[in-house]
């Protein structure tokens, strides 16, 4: 079994800790991924002193050369994109197609960063005072802590570290610990590219990583994907330090299918959005509000379909659905079973552990469907993580429109309808980040802002243009070529003494 380390101050190393943890394969836990270090506090700050000197040398590289460095990056992701949807399926078990889909989402971002490094830019505006310029500017901010999940072992690091590295920051970067493989041949490559060593720090672990690298005094900002209670305390420490942070959380999306809807397309929409990934997107669709007049044609097709999907190995052809992640997260999709049936929600499908030739050795779960959900139900209003959808069922916009914003999360919500003013009321109303109309609520692209309204996030966006502010100080420079005393709001605009 091979054993993995963290890279360090330009150096592959064992961690100080001495202690290793091994990652499984979830379709097969006889298959063992590789050994990785348990990495602790004495790991963290080694790597955030060299990530400083890594800064120093990066944030004077002219930013279209810092980008250039990441179009080789997006060069050789896509070279080796067959072998790491292969790497990243085996590790975190979603199918082939979406661990392609997952790199091919780190290649749109490396190209988009590129370009972005040349666009930097700052304002120039009029100054109030004759012969005097305003204007501004940004400067990178410095070591920049990127934690990750598990569910987009590429995208999501890719989303953080490449806008923060053509703006000219450094980073640590502690991957997941149930996809450090991952972590670890993204850093290869990114190295392979050009990347300056100090400039890439890669500290394997558990929490305790993360928590270290937010506590770290120099460590000005940090960018966290995860679970709304990690998401929390990652949040209270940061306002403690007066730190820059980004947090991407939960989510409870709903997908309305009105009566005016395209029933075929919208059933193959809420297949992808509340099956793909096994139900563990920030984005699945896990909510499924049904209009009166569709509910019972849509339901029985939504049924039969969702028996008919092929659970198994993501690396073996003809799979739809992969394993949960680890056992812990089965043991919560079981519990979030037990308290729907326990309030009488229709149970129609699925709500068990898959069995069977080659499911025994993984952590597969059945496509589940409970009806008859209401409104403010525990299954309704909480993120399960897994393949587990609540259907609800009314005639009423207004009704459809309360329940989708009745959660605390917003991150992504759908319509599906053929009605163009239905359509843009709800892109006005439903109370999210993204809305997607005539498509599931996944399906992010890279070169738009992504993220959440409420408990889902803290205000900030990854990809797109919006996440290069979040990496960047806004610098403001005053240029006053009058060669006398001009004072700001005392002397009037053309010059001369009141
Ligand atoms: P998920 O349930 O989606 O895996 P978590 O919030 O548990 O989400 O984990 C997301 C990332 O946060 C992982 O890399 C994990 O190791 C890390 N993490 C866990 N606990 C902490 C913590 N207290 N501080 C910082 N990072 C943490």
């Amino acid at each position: 079994m091979k054993t993995f380390q963290n890279f360090i101050a330009g150096q592959w190393v064992a961690p100080a800790t001495g202690e290793y943890f091994e990652n499984v394969n979830p379709a097969d836990r006889s298959d063992v991924v590789g050994r990785f270090p348990l990495s602790g506090t004495e790991d963290v700050n080694r790597a955030v002193a060299s990530a400083k000197r890594g800064f120093a040398q990066w944030s004077r590289v002219a930013a279209p050369a810092r980008g250039d460095v990441l179009r080789r990056v997006g060069d050789l992701l896509t070279q080796r994109k067959a072998e790491l949807a292969d790497l990243m399926t085996r590790e975190m078990g979603k199918p082939l197609r979406e661990t392609s889909g997952d790199v091919q989402e780190g290649i749109d971002t490396a190209y988009y960063a590129a370009t972005m490094g040349r666009q930097l830019s700052g304002r120039t505006v009029p100054s109030e005072l004759a012969n005097k310029w305003a204007m501004s500017f940004r400067q990178p901010i410095g070591v920049a802590g990127i934690i990750t999940p598990f569910n987009f072992p590429l995208a999501i690091p890719t989303w953080k570290m490449f806008p923060a590295l053509v703006c000219g920051n450094a980073c640590v970067f502690k991957p997941a610990e149930d996809v450090p493989h991952t972590g670890a041949v993204l850093v290869e490559i990114m190295l392979e590219a050009g990347l300056p060593p100090e400039v890439i720090q890669l500290v394997h672990g558990a929490g305790e990583v993360g928590r270290a690298i937010v506590e770290h005094p120099d460590v000005p900002v940090v960018s966290f994907t995860g679970s709304t209670e990690t998401g929390r305390m990652v949040g209270e420490t940061c306002g403690r330090m007066h730190k820059r942070l980004s947090l991407e959380m939960g989510g409870k999306n709903a997908m309305i299918v009105w009566e005016d809807a395209d029933l075929d397309l919208a059933l193959e929409g809420v297949l992808w959005g509340a099956f793909g990934t096994t139900g563990q997107r920030c984005t699945a669709t896990s909510r499924l509000v049904l209009h009166d007049r569709v509910h019972d044609e849509f339901l029985s097709r939504l049924v039969d379909a969702a028996r008919g999907l092929t659970l198994g190995d993501g690396r073996k052809k003809g799979t739809d659905v992969g394993p949960l992640i680890h056992e812990d997260s089965r043991k919560k999709v079981e519990r979030y079973v037990d308290i729907g049936q326990a309030v009488g929600a229709d149970l129609l499908c699925g709500g068990r552990r898959a069995a069977g030739k080659s499911l025994d050795d993984g952590f597969f779960f059945e496509p589940t469907i409970f009806a008859r959900v209401r409104a403010g139900q525990r299954i309704e209003q909480e993120e399960i993580f897994g393949p587990v959808l609540s259907v609800l069922r009314t005639s009423s916009v207004d009704e459809a429109f309360a329940i989708n914003n009745g959660v605390k999360y917003g991150l992504s919500s759908s319509l599906y309808t053929r009605d163009v003013n239905l359509a843009f009321r709800a892109m006005n109303e439903l109370a999210n980040g993204i809305t997607y109309v005539n498509a599931p609520t996944i399906g992010a692209e890279a070169h738009l802002p992504f993220g959440g309204v409420k408990q889902t996030g803290n205000g900030h966006r990854e990809g797109g243009w919006e996440v290069y502010e979040f990496y960047s100080e806004t610098k403001v420079g005053y240029v006053d070529f009058s060669g006398r005393l001009q004072r700001a709001q005392i002397d009037n605009y053309l010059g001369t003494p009141d």
